[in-house]
């Protein structure tokens, strides 16, 4: 759940751009250090990649855990995470990174939480994922009322006509979910062409879905919006044999997948390599110190984009910011297994 939008600015030792594995491993690394942390992200959930690209495909290589899809990879790190209570912000780009004379940071987002960061790690991935949009006039206005790009939660749409586009695993989840609810009084899978890719048996459930009448499909575009008194009744969807008819809807929910974008890091000032944000890897710090880049987002030789590199990355880039911030407590490498301190921290004791 994301935190509320506060008025003041938050304060915090450190503050997490990207909450994909990553952020949220470094959230956990930064907590354990006795830091107090914000993690802010653009999506409306955690995860990055692996809940935005191939949520329920499994991994193999994380260590100690043989197999788990990627939503599981995110609820285990958010579990994780949860002891050191890390505010989560989700829902909100990070726009602007401005260094302060005090030596702090003044992060922003927009309309969104304004923070104050004594630490700032970015772990932004391949960027701020971004969801495809129809390019039809007058389809911006209805977003978030009814149109909905990549929703997480149903609930709302169930019992209204729903029109979801995209041929892939994410708006054929959705389709199925809608058109097998009871409630359901029909739902519309629209898609250029009539060729879906998705699992055998996602694909199983679509085709019984048409046979019964439950779900429709139609293959074509929307070529235009009408809307009455504010709200939108019905799409215009151009087939393939250049016929136009006009589907009307409650909802549209477009599934045309997401696309990750530089976006304003571009624009920090900040040293880039092909996009990448160059490193020191004993400290994961880039060329401002204090802001450290981690997982899929910096570069150094030998980098390997692997969420297992992540957790390394974001282990030493911890210590390198609490060494920064607190030299004082600098000491002997403590262990979760045996020190009190670190267990106290986690919650395990008093
Ligand atoms: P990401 O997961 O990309 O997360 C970055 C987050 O930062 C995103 O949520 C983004 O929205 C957010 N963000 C970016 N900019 C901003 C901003 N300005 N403001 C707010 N938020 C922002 N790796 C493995 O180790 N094993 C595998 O089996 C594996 N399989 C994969 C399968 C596929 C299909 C793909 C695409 C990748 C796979 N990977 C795998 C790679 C792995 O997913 C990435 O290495 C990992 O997700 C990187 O994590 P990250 O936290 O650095 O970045």
């Amino acid at each position: 759940m994301s935190a509320p939008v506060p008025a003041a600015p938050i304060d915090t030792d450190a503050l997490v751009i990207g909450a994909g594995p990553v952020g949220l491993f470094q959230a956990f690394q930064l907590g354990l250090l006795g830091l107090s942390v914000q993690v802010v992200d653009v999506l409306p959930q955690a995860g990055g990649q692996c809940v935005a690209l191939y949520a329920d495909k499994p991994i193999y290589d994380i260590p100690g855990v043989p197999v788990c899809t990627g939503r599981e990879l995110t609820e285990r790190l958010l579990r994780q995470t949860a002891p050191f209570q890390p505010g989560l912000h989700f829902g909100h780009e990070v726009q602007t990174l401005r260094p302060l004379d005090d030596g702090r940071f003044e992060i922003g987002t927009g309309a969104g939480p304004q923070f104050r960061a004594r630490s700032v790690v970015i772990a932004a991935g391949v960027g701020a994922f971004t969801p495809r949009r129809i390019k039809v006039a007058g389809l911006e206005a209805h977003e978030q009322r009814q149109v909905f790009h990549h929703p997480d939660d149903l609930t709302p749409f169930v019992g209204q006509r729903v029109l979801v586009v995209g041929g892939d695993e994410a708006a054929l989840q959705r389709a199925a979910a809608l058109a097998e609810h009871p409630r359901s009084p029909g739902v519309t899978l629209l898609h250029r062409r009539d060729q879906f890719s998705a699992e055998a048996e996602l694909l199983a459930r679509i085709a019984a879905l048409r046979t019964n009448g439950r779900l429709q499909v139609c293959i074509g575009q929307i070529t235009a919006a009408h809307a009455q008194s504010d709200r939108l009744e019905a799409v215009t969807v151009l087939n393939a044999q250049g016929v136009e008819a006009q589907q009307p809807l409650d909802v549209l929910i477009v599934c045309q997948g997401l696309s990750p974008r530089l976006g304003p890091l571009a624009d920090w000032g900040l040293a880039l390599e092909r996009k990448l944000l160059p490193v020191d890897v004993a400290t994961f710090e880039t060329a401002w110190p204090g802001v450290y880049a981690v997982g899929d987002i910096n570069t150094y030789p030998g980098k390997k984009k692997l969420i297992v590199c992540g957790f390394h990355e974001a282990t030493l880039a911890a210590h390198a910011a609490r060494d920064r911030l607190r030299p004082q407590e600098r000491g002997p490498l403590l262990y979760t297994t045996s020190s009190a301190l670190l267990q106290r921290r986690l919650g395990l004791t008093g």
